[in-house]
């Protein structure tokens, strides 16, 4: 059987060999069990399920959550003069039959559509009626609300899956976190499935994550490093993308913006622009990137700060699909993290705590002194052990010195406690450094004994040091509200047996406050 989708992959395809994963992947669809296939973005997930369809004598059909990476795949099918189609909402009611009349006869390989199109009941009379040998649920983490891209669409797979006991399903993701592994598999009842795990290490790119100070001055910087080379720099705001956009394109360089605020006419030329290596760089929000084949990005720019580490590796993941060296470069900024929570406090309160979860993990990962593929790798539950990959700014780089903050870990300790436990680190550092803030004076923390006797560490040094007393459990922060309580292992550090040192981070102060009441 392999013969064959080795053949295909050929023939059809014209690739001539598979990559790591998709041959275990396609033999054990072809053998009927379920599958579970996480691949990083640009792994090569399609092939995973287009050779099998075109080996299968019956139906594929394809779930995936966006019309525009559907019709995508579909042309490319179409180029390769593979029998594809698509059924969605928006295509005409001749279309629809045409496609349709094809199904029936068995002409087509391969059927993608969104799930709110599968749920309609034109649509299940039509599975009923014909063999389909393969459900491949792309982008599967959608079905979990663990996963950066949550859509309760998704979830009504479970009943479909049910409903084609005979079908082989295959569900794909490039989002790897145990818990939405998990989820997948639990709701897609795939009990006894195969796993295919490829590894989530892009060694062709090179991770570097620098403290945002003057951002503009910073990204013209590394512009003038990739002079000529294709580039995606990406911000969290449509009218930071703008802004950017005129500032770089005032300076000379050859930009193009993309977010959803643009008419789907300006994305599209946008788009293809920056594909064709017309436009250098595109300027971008997270709606750019889905599903763009562009293998020649040599660098990512993150000038503000991603949701979390998915979003961040989806992203960076656009970059040296050729396989040849490209750059990262995350500007980390402290006001940055106040500006995401004021985004988080808007959730429902079961997903502030799944945002704060992501958040800290991000920040850990930014914060980290160690090679950064040790946090990145960690996060979607691979283990990393090489001490040196000689390719992030943390192996490049002298570590800074170990800085023994043992007496202002007591003060912060004693801080928590004489203040009832009840506070998170932002306002406890405020009492330490001082601050005459209106809330501290009307709960009379000023009269506390802890009450400024912290200037010896700045605001994100202070933050820092509660950040590690956390991932030491020393300290218990609430998940929902953030406050910080001591652990029984605090009293250690109290009495002085024990010692805490960490490799400060010297950054400019920033008030939290300020930029959260933005
Ligand atoms: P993903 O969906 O995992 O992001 P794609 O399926 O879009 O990745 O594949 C990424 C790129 O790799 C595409 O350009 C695809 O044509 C190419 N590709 C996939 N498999 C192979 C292979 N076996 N040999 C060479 N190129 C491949
Ligand atoms: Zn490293």
């Amino acid at each position: 059987m392999s013969e064959k989708a080795l053949q295909i992959l050929n023939s059809v395809f014209g690739y001539s060999e598979f990559r790591s994963h998709q041959q275990a992947i396609i033999q054990n669809i072809l053998n009927r069990n379920d599958t579970l296939a996480i691949m990083p973005t640009g792994g090569g997930k399609s092939i995973c399920y287009q050779v099998p369809a075109l080996i299968f004598p019956g139906l594929t059909l394809v779930i995936s959550p966006l019309i525009s990476l559907m019709e995508d795949q579909v042309n490319q099918l179409l180029a390769l003069g593979i029998p594809a189609a698509l059924l969605n909402s928006t295509i005409s009611s001749a279309e629809y039959h045409n496609t349709l009349g094809k199904v029936h006869s068995g002409g087509i390989k391969l059927l993608y559509m969104a799930p709110e199109t599968l749920m309609l009941n034109r649509t299940q009379h039509l599975l009923n009626a014909v063999q389909v040998d393969c459900l491949t649920i792309d982008e599967a983490h959608c079905i979990s609300e663990w996963g950066h891209d949550f859509r309760p669409e998704y979830r009504q797979l479970a009943a479909v899956r049910r409903s084609l006991p005979q079908t082989v399903c295959i569900a794909l993701t490039a989002t790897a976190t145990p818990r939405v592994q998990q989820d997948i598999k639990t709701i897609l009842q795939m009990t006894d499935s195969n796993e295919f795990i490829a590894s989530f290490n892009r060694t062709n790119l090179f991770l570097e994550v620098t403290e945002k100070k003057k951002p503009l001055a910073q990204t013209l910087a590394l512009i003038e490093k990739y002079q000529g080379q294709s580039g995606i720099i990406y911000c969290n705001s449509r009218k930071q993308v703008d802004k950017l956009t005129k500032v770089l394109a005032d300076n000379g360089c050859s930009v193009a913006p993309y977010h959803a605020g643009l008419s789907t006419g300006e994305r599209t030329y946008n788009q293809s622009a920056f594909i064709r290596d017309d436009v250098q760089i595109i300027v971008a929000t997270v709606a750019f990137g889905m599903g763009i084949n562009k293998s020649n990005v040599r660098f990512v720019v993150h000038f503000d700060m991603p949701q979390n580490i998915e979003s961040y590796y989806q992203q960076i993941g656009r970059a040296g699909r050729d396989g040849l060296p490209a750059y990262c470069h995350f500007l980390f900024g402290y006001g940055d993290i106040q500006k995401v929570k004021f985004f988080i406090n808007q959730k429902s309160e079961s997903e502030q705590r799944i945002a704060n979860q992501h958040l800290n993990a991000l920040v850990g990962f930014a914060e980290s002194e160690e090679c950064r593929r040790g946090p990145l790798l960690h996060y979607f539950g691979e283990s990393y052990s090489r001490e040196n990959c000689a390719l992030c700014d943390n192996c490049l780089s002298e570590p800074s010195p170990l800085t023994n903050v043992t007496v202002p870990a007591q003060k912060l300790l004693s801080c928590i406690y004489r203040t009832g436990q009840l506070f998170g680190a932002s306002y406890l550092i405020d009492v330490l450094r001082g601050s005459k803030s209106k809330k501290i004076i009307e709960r009379q923390h000023d009269q506390i004994s802890t009450y400024g006797i912290g200037a010896e560490l700045t605001k994100p040094q202070w933050l820092q040091l509660s950040r590690k007393l956390i991932q030491e459990n020393l300290v218990i922060q609430d998940p929902e509200f953030g406050s910080l309580k001591l652990a029984d292992s605090a009293r250690s550090i109290l009495r002085g047996d024990r010692q805490i040192e960490i490799r400060l981070t010297e950054r400019p102060e920033f008030s939290g406050k300020e930029s959260a009441n933005k």
